[in-house]
């Protein structure tokens, strides 16, 4: 079976992704676990179907991090069709 591929996002300072399957929320870990930009979701069964999946990461999760740092918790959201610049425009107004 060929892994499919979702993609990171963030929802209240989370790093999430979808099952493409499935349909499941998967909560990602950020760290030692990731593999280059891809984080191959706990050996890569997907939790609700356990389907194969990786996850795409943007080459900028650090820089996103920390520009969502500076809003409160509930505000820190990022999807991939976002810029940083989109970012810091909202960050003058959800903080
Ligand atoms: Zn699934």
């Amino acid at each position: 079976m060929i892994a499919l591929n979702t993609e990171a996002h963030v929802n209240q300072g989370r790093w999430l992704a979808v099952c493409p399957v499935c349909s499941v929320g998967l909560h990602l870990a950020r760290g030692p676990r990731t593999v280059g930009r891809r984080f191959v979701y706990q050996g890569g069964p997907c939790f609700g179907c356990q389907y194969p999946l990786t996850v795409g990461w943007p080459d900028h999760a650090d820089l996103i991090d920390e520009t969502l740092r500076r809003r409160l918790p509930i505000n820190r959201n990022w999807s991939p069709n976002e810029t940083i610049e989109q970012l810091e425009a909202e960050n003058g107004v959800w903080l």
